[in-house]
């Protein structure tokens, strides 16, 4: 994998990083729903110069028959990096970091879909990074739980993510890929909110128990921020569903 440039410090004399945020500052983080006409749901996410995309299928009868569960909808979940995303052309082909990454973003959806409504189908989620730059796979979930409201699938909560990691031996949260990749540690957390529920927790490199506890918090707190802006997402949509059926039922005029 071809490295970014090694920048000659990750946090400056002000105590800023490469892109000029402070060590507890999320990038800028722009939320869509509902851009997709023929999937059932879909949403966009741009996190820092994070791209990424995510439809919704279902549910729908599953295919083949035999993945199909008695009790319960199966989700199946594919994070995908475009061949563009990255600097060099990324094989296509699903990578064995792929495969992890659709793993550990299903099962941190799982809890709050009730799947239990809709036995012997399937719900697919699909995450195309379009442009990756560090902490794509919490972004991925942020997109995949708007997505997945978007289908209209009944769900306990949102879950939104973000990763928080180690620069230069101090904590910072959501880290680009620069800082990932010079950095000492990545931990990437998803949260359900409302229920006080850790759905993803991972961790790369070292942290000693303090700087875990602080750099846990400063992750959860990040999550609560985006749960918010993913409310307002799906708050805004309906508004303009509900004017343009308003619009619709406006009784016409004749003069
Ligand atoms: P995450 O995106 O969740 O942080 P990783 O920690 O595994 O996942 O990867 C960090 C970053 O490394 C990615 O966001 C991406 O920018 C970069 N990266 C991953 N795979 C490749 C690849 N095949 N080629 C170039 N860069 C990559």
């Amino acid at each position: 994998m071809p490295e970014p440039k090694q920048p000659e410090k990750l946090i400056d004399e002000k105590g800023l990083r490469i892109d000029g945020r402070r060590l507890d500052q999320l990038r800028p983080l722009r939320l869509e729903v509902g851009l997709l006409d023929k999937a059932d749901g879909s949403a966009y996410i741009e996190q820092g110069k994070n791209k990424i995309l995510v439809a919704v299928y279902g549910p729908r009868e599953a295919h083949p028959k035999h993945i199909a569960m008695p009790e319960r909808a199966v989700i199946r979940c594919r994070y995908h990096m475009a061949p563009f995303s990255v600097d060099e052309r990324k094989s296509p082909a699903p990578s064995r970091r792929e495969m992890e990454l659709s793993k550990v973003i299903r099962e941190s959806l799982e809890p709050v879909v009730l799947t239990d409504l809709y036995p012997r189908t399937t719900i697919d989620v699909f995450i195309e990074v379009l442009q990756s730059d560090g902490g794509s796979r919490c972004a991925g979930i942020t997109a995949a739980s708007l997505a997945l409201a978007d289908a209209g699938i009944p769900m306990k909560e949102l879950v939104a993510a973000c990763a928080v990691g180690k620069i230069q031996g101090k904590i910072a949260l959501d880290l680009s890929d620069a800082e990932d990749k010079y950095g000492d540690a990545d931990l990437p957390v998803a949260l359900v909110p409302n229920m006080g529920l850790v759905t993803l927790l991972q961790m790369d490199g070292n942290l000693t128990t303090a700087e875990f506890e602080q750099g846990l918090s400063m992750a959860l707190e990040a999550c609560k921020t985006i749960h918010a802006m993913q409310r307002e997402t799906l708050k805004k949509k309906y508004a303009t569903v509900k004017e343009a059926a308003e619009e619709r039922e406006e009784p016409e005029i004749v003069a």
